[in-house]
This record gives C-alpha cells, sequence and structure tokens, in this order.
C-alpha cells in the first residue's frame, strides 16, 4: 500500500487541519492564486510535473459535508483552478481529482481540489 494511502486510511476528519495554519499564515505557503473565496498553491509533494490545489476559505471538511449552500462556492473553486491553468499556460489539459473520506484517499480534512498536468493521466485512476 503507498504511503500516501496509508496516512489517508490513518488520518480523521475534525479538528484544525494543515490547510486551516496555510490560511492563517502560521505555515509559510507561496499562494499561486488568491481570491475573496479561495487559494491555490503547489502541492509539497507533487504528483505530477504541475500538481497544485485549490482550498476554500471557509473550511469545509470534505465534499460530502458540503451542503446545498455551498453551491456557489463549489463552481467558484472549479474555475478559480482553471484560471490558475490558463495562467500557468497548462494548454494540453489536466486532471482535477477531490478525494472523498478514506475511500477516496482523503489525508487532509479540509476540501480541496487536486490539480495535475504535464504528464499523460491514465485510466482508471489508482
Ligand atoms: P488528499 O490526500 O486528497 O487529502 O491530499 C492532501 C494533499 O495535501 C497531498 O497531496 C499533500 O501532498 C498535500 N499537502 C500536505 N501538506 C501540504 C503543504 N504544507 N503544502 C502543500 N501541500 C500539502
Amino acid at each position: 500500500m503507498a504511503d500516501e494511502v496509508k496516512a489517508a486510511q490513518e488520518a480523521a476528519p475534525g479538528g484544525d487541519t494543515i490547510f486551516g495554519k496555510i490560511l492563517r499564515k502560521e505555515i509559510p505557503c507561496n499562494f499561486i492564486y488568491e481570491d475573496d473565496q479561495c487559494v491555490a498553491f503547489h502541492d509539497v509533494s507533487p504528483q505530477a510535473p504541475v500538481h497544485y490545489l485549490v482550498i476554500p476559505k471557509k473550511p469545509i471538511q470534505q465534499l460530502s459535508k458540503a451542503g446545498e449552500e455551498d453551491e456557489q462556492l463549489l463552481g467558484h473553486l472549479l474555475l478559480a483552478g482553471k484560471k490558475v491553468a490558463e495562467n500557468l499556460g497548462l494548454n494540453n489539459g489536466y486532471r482535477v481529482v477531490i478525494n472523498d473520506g478514506k475511500l477516496g484517499a482523503q489525508s487532509v480534512y479540509h476540501l480541496h481540489l487536486h490539480f495535475l498536468s504535464n504528464r499523460q493521466m491514465g485510466w482508471p485512476p489508482g
């Protein structure tokens, strides 16, 4: 089992997260995008030549905990990630991933979208 999957299986929702610390600037992080609702930054353990995360400023634990009131925000996150892709010149496509919960191998319980690019993706995903 990959280390990331093991870590994800041991992760549990609830409490503060590393992304909360990043948003509060308790941990340094170079944002590649920021607006009133979200930020984006490169993943510390990239799984592709380009791998960045888009996270909402609102601390939603995971997609399955989002509510109807988050409809606009969820769309906003996708469009923000798309803008970053344009800024980075990702003209040949990319993959967007949201891991949810134990089976989805989520390790940080603050909702985030992974954007991966600059290598050929396979299907089915692992
Ligand atoms: P997930 O497994 O979907 O919960 O993804 C969490 C992601 O956060 C992983 O890809 C980690 O590499 C990434 N990550 C954890 N800590 C940091 C950090 N301080 N800065 C950037 N990315 C991080």
